[in-house]
């Protein structure tokens, strides 16, 4: 099977004093193409932590981080920069776009920050400005756009390099209800479309109906790993 993200026994240790802190503890975890997955638990159990890892952001301790076939835990800093260009995209909760650009060039720059070509750069965005529901504010700021579509407009500049792998941090916690409903959907249609393979940090238990797997993390564990659907009815924790 396809399966762009696997890590097998990914330790992860911070200094602590005198002592480490294990901010991941043997996590094996393994994401296939089209597959979505909700990482929740409580503070400080390890899920941006696990997210910074499988984004080749930070090394671990031990363990080994495969993406797209490719094992990232031994390979050198430039080539580590290089992957995570061509194979993954990154959703953090604020939306970091430029001021100064409108939302169809926030997604040619980065698209021309990997050296492609302008006019093919040109037409991706406007085709996934057209995925995202943003064919009509291509050409807005981001101080035009609501909450929801700057954080759209994020999720399409994520799509831009054809990631494999999509990895998101909260993605609602800034928006209200309705808006978190429509950007964990659209999650999961760009999941679906472009058959990635997402891991979505969220506090929010209401949407992960729409994910398949909900994976709980506690002391930098994975406790439990169920299909979405056992876990949708309970209250949210
Ligand atoms: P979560 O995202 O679930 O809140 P984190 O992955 O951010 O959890 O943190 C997991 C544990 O690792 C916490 O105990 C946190 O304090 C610790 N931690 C995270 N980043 C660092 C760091 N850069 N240095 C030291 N400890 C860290
Ligand atoms: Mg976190």
């Amino acid at each position: 099977m396809d399966t762009p993200l696997n890590l097998v026994n990914v330790t992860l240790e911070y200094p602590d004093g005198e002592d480490t802190l294990k901010a991941l503890d043997r996590v094996s975890l393994a994401v296939g193409a089209g597959d979505f997955l909700a990482l929740v638990g409580p503070s400080g159990s390890g899920k941006s932590s696990l997210l910074a890892v499988s984004a080749a952001l930070i090394r671990p301790t031990s363990g080994a981080v495969t993406i797209d076939g490719e094992v990232v835990t031994g390979l050198r800093d430039a080539d580590l920069t290089a992957l995570r260009r061509e194979k993954i995209g990154i959703i953090f909760q604020q939306p970091n776009l430029l001021p100064s650009l409108t939302s169809a060039e926030q997604l040619v720059l980065a698209d021309h920050l990997r050296g492609k070509p302008l006019m093919a750069a040109r037409r991706r965005a406007a085709e996934l400005l057209d995925v995202v529901g943003l064919g009509t504010v291509r050409d807005k700021r981001p101080h035009q756009l609501s909450g929801g579509q700057r954080q759209r407009v994020n999720i399409a500049r994520a799509l831009m390099g054809r990631p494999r792998v999509l990895l998101v941090d909260e993605p609602t916690a800034a928006l209200d209800h309705e808006r978190s409903a429509g950007i964990v959907r659209l999650l999961r249609e760009v999941t679906d479309e472009f058959n990635v393979a997402t891991v979505m940090v969220t506090h929010d238990t209401d949407f992960v109906s729409l994910t398949d797997t909900v994976a709980t993390m506690r002391d930098g564990r994975i406790r439990s790993l169920q299909p979405s659907g056992s876990v949708t009815s309970r209250a949210s924790s």
